[in-house]
């Protein structure tokens, strides 16, 4: 598993980078499928109950929303699958994705030397943020929200598919980009533009023939 995105010296150009290598051109991204492009199985809670239950029995909590372990060279994210919104399991396992992609190094071995695997408790703050703000920025990319004229956490909701606590707090980031317009100063949010720029054309011709099929739909008359 490649850890270099944890390289880049902040999480920003990080998840330019990502957007990039995986070529990710559309809103709201599937992080099932970057998973499985990258070999990563995901798991809920209940699917795996041995793996869950070694873990209990080394005195680890396993009430965290979700966690990425290290098995066998394979990794796993884990999440609890406790009915809540797609879009809160979509962000739950991007965040553990980030953990792996930056190489945040709190990994625990087991007593056998097989297991590894982060925990969110016993890890720092700095890297649950860097974490949540890797996660933010994969799925609400600032370029993309500034094409489409985004503004509020209810229009970064729908198209981002993010929990409404994390569109609250990137709509809050945004109006700040859009004061000073800080936009496109680094080459590789340029590219980010370029490669959603026909997904950016598609959703804003959709919205439009939207709003004209309201203004002629004969309920009207
Ligand atoms: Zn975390």
């Amino acid at each position: 598993m490649n850890n270099s995105y944890g390289l880049y010296r902040n999480v920003r150009n990080a998840s330019w980078k990502f957007l990039i290598d995986f070529n990710i051109c559309e809103l709201p991204i599937d992080v099932f499928k970057i998973c499985e492009q990258l070999n990563i199985q995901i798991k809920s809670y209940e699917e795996l109950p041995e793996i869950i239950s070694i873990i209990g029995q080394q005195g680890r909590t396993v009430d965290e929303e979700g966690f990425c372990m290290l098995f066998d060279k394979n990794w796993f994210i884990f999440y609890k699958n406790d009915y809540r919104s797609y879009a809160n399991i979509n962000f739950v396992i991007l965040h553990e994705l980030a953990h792996i992609l930056l190489g945040h190094k709190t990994r625990i071995e087991s007593n056998n030397g097989k297991i590894l695997y982060t925990n969110k408790k016993n890890m720092n703050s700095q890297l649950e943020k860097e974490a949540d703000m890797f996660a933010i920025r994969i799925m609400s990319p600032a370029c993309v929200l500034k094409e489409l004229n985004l503004h509020t956490p209810e229009e970064i909701m729908e198209v981002c598919r993010l929990p409404y606590i994390y569109a609250e707090k990137r709509a809050q980031r945004i109006e700040e980009l859009y004061k000073r317009n800080m936009f496109y100063k680094q080459p590789l949010e340029i590219k980010v533009r370029e490669q959603f720029s026909p997904f950016v054309s598609r959703l804003k011709t959709n919205w439009q023939t939207e709003s004209i099929q309201e203004f002629i739909s004969p309920e009207k008359f």
